[in-house]
């Protein structure tokens, strides 16, 4: 990674002052939390496993639904110099090289943890501390079945577990797992998460900086509606706020959602407005792998998005890479490439749709992993495709930033290191019979959506086929 030239002699002083309290202190565990209300489950950050937010208390004091106690053990054992063994994730960067940046120092440094750091040591570790950056998701309710999503996440996957079971090869998403694990959803209407977290707002958004509405699909949540009237009424001019959305909601729910959002922009009653969407592929490819999506209507949704709300305002489109992104990704990069000329910052030459590119890890049988190394050359030049718009290239309007082309980058590097193993040919068997059982359920043809996949889900099918003739 190349450095720049200040930043990382900031990120040390951090370091130091972090130190300085305990080599295990992170402000995250303090200001950063993610509550999913659907099913009472906390963490602060995203890299710890979830955990249950008990009810006995709630009502009294809703800021249990960050300040749990196993949270506050956890915060315990950093101020004594103790590795809380849920934050591993850290642990192994800082262990593999001391220069190492690890997210203890990262997120430690942001806007919403570091100017906190006094108050966070000054108080007693019981103290019920008001979070700076909030992710929340109100409920499970979504009209999508996205291939690589689960039950507990999306009403329509989980309607169709109910009728057809769970797929074999996500046994952990058995509706009697959600039950034992404490996954499963909570009716919508009757939620005592979400009465707790109502009856905690007007103490909680006093402090808040960012604020994220994720699902489910939060348009189809009354609770985000909600949101914005009371932001429309009470302006937070120091709050960014973001929200996703899978724009495949009625026209009329995201035109009352337009409608008030701009409204609430344009009158500055927000510091920053950012909104996530996303798409992995194009047209029914990527229908398929994110099921209920109408290709076409959401590219004309990403449009009224820009063309309603004003010019400061970006679009933010996730591509979660999967092994069924790759044989139709350049025909979404040429309709990104339309949208990002179409649509500039005022003034400026600056795109207002970004993309983030992570890949697939989960479910394994979906991820490129599952795909032999001629597939190699389709990524590869994709990537070059992507450097072929970018500010180093000739041509004069650029259109990806280094961010971008970085993310494909990874991609790229992550399937080259890929070795072929009997693992890899395991996963190949899964995602044949995934598929078989996908198709069956959902009256769908693998084969006639994707073409270019024919060999590779034939080769799939012989691995089935030998195994099932071997003796
Ligand atoms: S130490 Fe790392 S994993 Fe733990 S809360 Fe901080 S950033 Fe997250």
């Amino acid at each position: 990674m190349t450095s720049i030239p200040g930043f990382i002699n900031f990120h040390d002083e951090v370091k130091a002052s972090l130190n300085s309290v305990s080599p295990s202190f992170c402000l995250a565990k303090w200001y950063q939390v993610t509550i999913h209300l659907q099913n009472g489950l906390t963490h602060s950050c995203h890299h710890p496993p979830t955990h249950k937010i008990s009810l006995e208390g709630l009502q009294e004091n809703p800021s249990q639904l960050h300040n749990t106690e196993y949270k506050k053990e956890q915060r315990l054992l950093m101020l004594q110099g103790t590795r809380p063994k849920e934050c591993d994730y850290c642990w192994k960067i800082e262990d593999s090289h001391p220069d190492n940046i690890s997210d203890r120092i990262l997120k430690s440094s942001e806007d919403w943890a570091l100017p906190h750091l006094q108050d966070a040591i000054s108080k007693p570790v019981d103290f019920n501390f008001n979070p700076t950056y909030l992710e929340v998701s109100f409920g499970h309710t979504c009209n999508f079945k996205c291939i690589y999503c689960s039950p507990h996440i999306s009403s329509s996957i989980l309607g169709e577990y109910q009728k057809y079971g769970h797929y074999k090869q996500m046994p952990n998403f058995s509706l009697e797992t959600l039950r034992k694990t404490g996954l499963y959803p909570l009716p919508e209407d009757n939620n005592p998460y979400v009465e707790a977290f109502w009856n905690w707002w007007p103490s909680l958004v006093q402090d808040l900086k960012y604020f994220r509405i994720t699902g489910g699909e939060p348009l189809l949540n009354k609770n985000t509606f909600k949101f914005l009237e009371f932001i429309d009424e009470n302006p937070m001019p120091n709050l960014t706020f973001s929200v996703n959305s899978n724009l495949g909601i009625p026209d009329s729910q995201f035109e009352s959602f337009l409608n008030l959002v701009s409204k609430i922009v344009a009158s500055n009653k927000v510091k920053h407005f950012e909104f996530y969407t996303s798409i992995d592929t194009f047209g029914a490819q990527a229908e398929y792998i994110r099921d209920g999506l109408n290709y076409e209507k959401f590219i004309l949704n990403v449009r009224k998005f820009l063309t309603i709300m004003p010019s400061n305002c970006k679009i933010i489109l996730m591509c979660t890479y999967n092994a069924l992104s790759v044989p139709n990704f350049r025909n979404f990069l040429e309709d990104v490439c339309i949208l990002k000329n179409d649509f500039r910052e005022e003034g400026t030459r600056y795109p207002r749709l970004m993309l983030d590119m992570p890949y697939l890890r989960h479910p394994s049988f979906l991820s490129l992993a599952i795909l032999t190394p001629d597939f190699k050359s389709v990524i590869e030049s994709d990537l070059k495709f992507l450097k072929s718009k970018s500010p180093e290239s000739s041509v004069s309007e650029w259109l990806f930033i280094e961010h971008e082309i970085s993310k494909m980058e990874r991609i790229v590097n992550w399937f080259t290191s890929l070795k072929e193993d009997s693992s890899r040919r395991d996963l190949r068997k899964e995602f044949y019979h995934y598929i078989c059982e996908l198709d069956k359920r959902r009256g769908r043809d693998f084969q006639s959506v994707f073409p270019e996949l024919k060999s590779f889900f034939q080769l799939c099918k012989d691995l089935v086929d030998n195994d099932e003739q071997s003796p």
